[in-house]
């Protein structure tokens, strides 16, 4: 929808915005702007008169939650009705990441470029966060933001990622080295491949990097399994390429679309297993940065919107190996196993399973040795072939790990142990 002479409109408009209250102008400089995306006469207006709410951009969680309940239905569908088409700013095209940049606040993503209507909020973000940039401006930075475009200030842009607070633990901590809360936000890119199976995408996974003397530059994705609500009743395609799952699991042979994330088994003590996978996760990152190795956490909390292709996608472009943690749903307390990728032709002919099968299988076969060497209970051979969707998108080395069943003793020291050989497999994996 651009024009000619669009800059020069869009210029005019900006100019006019930065004096306050110049009314009648702005709506000289709208009835010359034409074309419009999405700003309403009303909004324009309201903008001329906040230009400097900018700052009001940066605002606390509650304070949004507060505008948007009393937005009424109402409001916004006479809003929209009452909508002119005027100009949406001009942005030099760009395509990068970028990051919000905030004292510690968050801020604003918009569907439109104007402060002043609550209800364009598309999502509220923290500092760190991780954004895909497809145009900027000295006022504004066009993004992608859950497949859609939204806008947000530039005044609280970086370019560069910047670390959060750091808080270096004591020398002689548990964990027995330093240990950095330097975690920074990622997001799902849209750009990455795959990225249109993915359905449930707005959480963030936080990629942790290990302060010690001997940093490896190697990232492991730790994934506790489970843990994103309503992922159960959204279905997401199996296979990239649509054909039907080879093995039976939790969703059977032949289906072509699975649960995006299931509830996960409960253990025969009650406990959920999201939870004891949560526990296990938060142990092995302390491990692995103590070692050495980054971490990239893809659930810290019990609920993370990441949905299983999410995960995937997330580990596939920010990790150099993908280890998902789960305990099966049997009762025999039969020890811990991997599952190995299908030896199915098809399944092994599909990409980008194709280019990959070998190296999960590999970190598989390594992460049962340091299990083993840790004196973890394996179960039978150490591997369950099993067509899984986090499988059929991988393209770093990936693994689901079952670390026991419904039966298993999953206190606190059963976790540690089962850290202590998972980091020796992750250790043998890299080492080999
Ligand atoms: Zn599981």
């Amino acid at each position: 929808m651009r024009q000619r002479g669009g800059a020069e409109r869009a210029k005019t408009v900006r100019m006019f915005f930065w004096k306050r209250g110049v009314l009648a102008a702005a709506m000289a400089a709208l009835i010359l702007s034409g074309c419009s995306e999405y700003e309403s006469s009303e909004e324009l207006r309201a903008q001329a008169g906040t230009e400097a709410q900018a700052d009001g951009e940066v605002q606390a969680a509650a304070e949004v939650r507060t505008s948007k309940q009393t937005e009424t239905g109402a409001d916004i569908s006479g809003r929209s009705q009452s909508r002119t088409r005027a100009a949406v700013p001009e942005f030099e095209t760009v395509s990068d990441r970028v990051y919000v940049n905030t004292e510690g606040g968050s801020v604003r993503i918009r569907s439109a470029c104007d402060t002043a209507d609550a209800s364009n909020i598309l999502a509220n973000v923290p500092d760190g966060t991780s954004l895909s940039r497809t145009g900027k401006n000295a006022d504004w930075t066009r993004i992608q933001w859950e497949g859609k475009t939204g806008y947000i200030s530039t005044a609280y842009i970086s370019e560069t990622a910047k670390q959060k607070k750091t808080q270096i633990s004591a020398g002689s901590s548990s964990q027995g080295g330093a240990i950095a809360e330097n975690g920074r936000q990622v997001l799902l890119d849209p750009n990455w491949d795959y990225a249109e199976f993915a359905k449930i995408t707005s959480g963030t996974a936080v990629l942790y990097q290990s302060q010690t003397a001997e940093r490896k530059n190697l990232t492991i994705c730790v994934n506790a399994g489970h843990g994103t609500k309503g992922g159960a009743s959204v279905k997401t395609q199996c296979h990239p390429d649509g054909s039907p799952k080879v093995t039976g699991g939790t969703t059977g042979a032949g289906a072509v679309t699975a649960a995006a994330v299931s509830g996960g088994m409960t253990f025969d003590d009650g406990t959920p297993e999201s939870s004891v996978t949560l526990s296990m996760a938060l142990i092995l990152k302390d491990k692995l940065l103590a070692k050495g190795y980054d971490v990239l956490m893809i659930r810290e909390t019990e609920d993370v919107q990441l949905d299983n292709i999410a995960r995937t996608l997330i580990a596939n472009n920010a990790s150099d190996c993908h280890i998902a943690l789960h305990w099966d749903s049997t009762s025999s307390n039969k020890g811990a196993f991997y599952m190995s990728v299908p030896n199915n032709v098809a399944y092994r002919n599909m990409e980008p399973v194709k280019s990959n099968w070998q190296k999960h299988n590999a970190l598989g076969e390594s992460l049962v040795a340091g299990l083993k060497e840790k004196g973890v209970k394996i179960f039978s051979g150490g591997s369950m072939e099993m067509d899984l969707t986090q499988t059929s998108y991988s393209t770093v080395p990936s693994v689901d790990i079952e670390l026991g069943d419904k039966a298993s003793d999953h206190s606190q020291a059963a976790l540690k142990q089962l850290a202590d050989g998972l980091a020796a497999g992750i250790d043998q994996y890299f080492a080999g």
